[in-house]
């Protein structure tokens, strides 16, 4: 869940004191997923880019680790919380144990948020790096998949850090961000955060 009176109580940026944000590479169209392609195109944090009162840290904790293209790897036995803990593992598809290269690459993208000072991180969801509100719960391409509440290994050693984390599809929150960044931005109240869809509610019996 995020934190929407933190976003309230953000500065208005400008030009020459931006609001530094930290941002998942492939959100901001940089092509480093497992595939070689930018996991999608998400219009929500695109628009991020196009205001001058933002400085935009694009990191991709995978590649850092592992390289592109690579495999894809999943969480199992608990969230990126317990993977820090050492009571879960990182493993890929095919069985290849990442979990000592995503903890790795979990510090790097806590040092490069601490160096620059976010103030908001942006990240994409249901990754097992990034994912901040839902991630699977073991392999995603099992016959029976599962998603789980709960960060990837990168978010929760953010979250973990005092850095505040949204998602691509927090749009509820994104809205009030962009009304930080742009003075001109009316908030579109109808918008819902990713844990508010139906889908979401029905699937964790959140209701
Ligand atoms: S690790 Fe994060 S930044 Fe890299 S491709 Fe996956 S979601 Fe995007």
């Amino acid at each position: 869940m995020t934190d929407r009176e933190y976003l309230r109580g953000l500065r208005a940026p400008t030009k020459e004191n931006p609001f530094r944000i930290l941002m998942s590479a492939c959100l901001a169209g940089i092509t480093c997923g497992f595939d070689g392609t930018a996991n999608g195109t998400y219009p929500s944090a695109l628009k991020i880019l196009r205001y001058d009162s933002v400085k935009v840290t694009k990191f991709c904790p995978e590649e850092f680790s592992f390289g592109t293209p690579r495999e894809m790897c999943d969480i199992h036995g608990g969230t990126g919380y317990d993977v820090l803990d050492g009571k879960a593992t990182v493993l890929t598809e095919t069985g290849k144990d990442w979990t000592n290269g995503m903890i790795k690459a979990s510090k790097r993208m806590l040092e490069i948020a601490q160096k620059e000072e976010v103030e908001i991180t942006v990240l994409m969801d249901i990754s097992a790096a990034c994912g901040s509100q839902i991630i699977y719960e073991g392999n995603r391409f099992s016959e029976n998949k599962i998603y789980q509440i709960g960060a990837g290994v990168c978010a929760a050693q953010l979250i973990r850090n005092g850095i505040k984390v949204i998602s691509q599809r927090d749009y509820a929150s994104l809205e009030i961000l962009y009304s930080k960044i742009d003075r001109q931005h009316r908030i579109d109240e109808t918008k819902i955060d990713h844990h508010e869809i139906d889908w979401y509610k029905e699937y964790f019996k959140t209701n």
